[in-house]
């Protein structure tokens, strides 16, 4: 399979599109070294996830420059990818222990006091992550290092679009010396299919579309799963808000990476007193912006789409705007070779164009006057996604509140994408933006791990127990009144007398 620069159509590499039985191949041997991953534990792994993380501090120009040939990303954006990478790599690595720990709870009851109880923390052996093509080296590592502190091995398909940066991934592991517990394979959604026919545990990023195929495919294997899928993030500009920061936080989370990103702003709600002033400010901004393809310095704030499909889809979602009678302020068209395609701005908009029902994934940005926050509520719960969400407010504890009845797996108040950058935090969608989250906290290593209950005699133990066999009417009276004593409520639990009745034949 090619790989193309989109800004130029130049071929940048190749990669093979690898069969169901080099899948499978590649998952026995995985299967084979975590073992010894899962066995050296949390403190053992972190040593191997720092070096990793030092290789891609040491190799980040280079894989900037990998991101940029297969996707023409400005600079900055492209250098996003592996420092956030890095970043992750600091938070999973260093807590791993912490959030892997065993657990011991309190019985529940008084009779369970004589076990010690522990609830370990054991990784799926191998978990396979699909990634799509945004980020292309960011959208891996931020599921492959969780996965792998977290003690399984791992096996990762990248998209087809943009397979050469994660391949980069793996070759930092092999470069390190770890163990050989990390694998990529390549190819497009046959390979991916294969991928989720033999791994353990599959994580997943990528259209609705696609993941309802891999919830599918995973419900007849009984794997479990995790989706990370489209959006149609509402901005909520509410007429309280400060106008300026609302305008240019608006642009960068309609526009960063071209908009291709699962949480960009897709739609904008403003309050009627400040629509004019909003609509004004947010255009001048947007008309300001540089677009083109960077080197190694960074000129400009947008880059190319990364694909044609997507270029086309952008395109077909303003031309359905326009015919519609929405208006563009600025942009609204494909430019020059390439897939790129304007900053655009529409106004006079509805919920009958695509442009703000369907996920465009492209960098527009379309605004839609309402007369109050109850209309901006409920025109952003109007949608079957639920990724991430903005509210615009002077007032704090009135963002909070009308973040309470957003219907989205984050709401982020007078910002964009915080909550991507505080791992400490759930990263998931609701509804159709996906089942689980992605990673965040304890469970974002948890999510790779099946629980293991383990009871461990406190005392020393006798040759039986009182109630194993053979069985007597007197064993059950003592095992049922030991148990509704410790269970029941008040005088229930002198259940005695019952439970005689009950043995006795004479109970209801
Ligand atoms: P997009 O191309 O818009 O990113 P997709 O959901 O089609 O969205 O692709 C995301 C990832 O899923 C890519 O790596 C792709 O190769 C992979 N993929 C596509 N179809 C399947 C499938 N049926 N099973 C597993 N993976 C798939």
């Amino acid at each position: 399979m090619t790989v193309h620069n989109p800004a130029t159509g130049e071929v940048v590499g190749t990669v093979p599109a690898q069969s169901a039985a080099e899948v499978a191949a590649a998952v026995r041997e995985l299967r084979l070294y975590q073992p010894e991953w899962e066995a050296m534990g949390a403190d053992g792994r972190k040593k191997w996830l720092l070096k990793l993380q030092d290789w891609l501090i040491d190799n980040t120009d280079r894989l900037a420059d990998v991101v940029q040939s297969e996707t023409s990303k400005p600079r900055v954006d492209a250098l996003i990818d592996p420092s956030f990478a890095v970043d992750l790599l600091g938070y999973y690595a260093r807590r791993a222990g912490k959030f892997l720990a065993d657990e011991h709870p309190s019985p529940h009851s008084p009779l369970g006091r004589v076990k010690r109880l522990t609830t370990a923390y054991r990784p799926y052996p191998v978990v396979g992550i699909i990634t799509p093509w945004n980020f292309p080296l960011a959208m891996p590592a931020l599921d492959v290092i969780p996965a792998l502190a977290a003690g399984a091995a791992v096996l990762l398909k990248p998209s087809e679009v943009t397979p050469l940066s994660a391949l980069e991934l793996a070759r930092g592991w092999a470069e390190i010396g770890a163990p050989p517990v990390f694998a990529v394979v390549t190819g497009a959604g046959e390979t991916g299919a294969a991928v989720v026919d033999s791994v353990d545990y599959v994580q997943f990023t990528g259209s609705t579309a696609t993941g309802k195929r891999i919830a599918t495919a995973c419900a007849e294997r009984l794997v479990p799963y995790s989706l990370e899928l489209g959006g149609k993030d509402p901005a909520i500009v509410l007429a309280d808000a400060d106008i300026d920061r609302a305008a240019y936080g608006v642009a960068f989370g309609g526009l960063f990476n071209s908009g291709q990103v699962c949480i960009s702003v897709e739609r904008v709600y403003v309050e009627a007193p400040i629509y004019d002033e909003f609509v004004d400010k947010l255009t001048a901004h947007v008309r300001e912006l540089r677009q083109g393809a960077d080197g190694r310095e960074p000129e400009h704030e947008l880059g190319a789409m990364a694909n044609e499909a997507q270029k086309n889809i952008v395109a077909r979602h303003v031309q359905d705007a326009i015919s519609k009678g929405a208006r563009v302020l600025t942009g609204g068209k494909a430019t020059g070779v390439g897939t790129f395609f304007e900053p655009t701005v529409l106004v006079d908009v509805d919920h009958e164009m695509t442009c703000m029902t369907e996920e465009t994934f492209g960098p527009t940005l379309p605004v839609m006057k309402v007369a109050d926050e109850a209309e901006a509520v409920a025109l952003a719960n109007d949608s079957i996604y639920g990724l991430s969400a903005s509210v615009w407010t002077g007032d704090k504890s009135r963002g909070e509140r009308v973040a309470r009845q957003l219907n989205a797996g984050a709401v982020n108040i007078n910002d964009v994408f915080a909550n991507l950058f505080n791992f400490a935090l759930p990263m998931g969608g609701w509804q159709q933006s996906g089942v689980g989250a992605r990673w965040g906290g304890a469970e974002g290593l948890r999510k790779y791990c099946r629980k293991q209950a383990i009871t461990t005699p406190i005392l020393p133990t006798q040759q039986k127990e009182p109630f194993w066999f053979p069985y007597s009417s007197g064993k059950l009276v003592f095992a049922l009144s030991a148990m509704r004593a410790a269970g029941a409520r008040g005088m229930r639990r002198l259940g005695v007398f019952d439970v005689i009745n009950t043995v006795g034949g004479k109970g209801k």
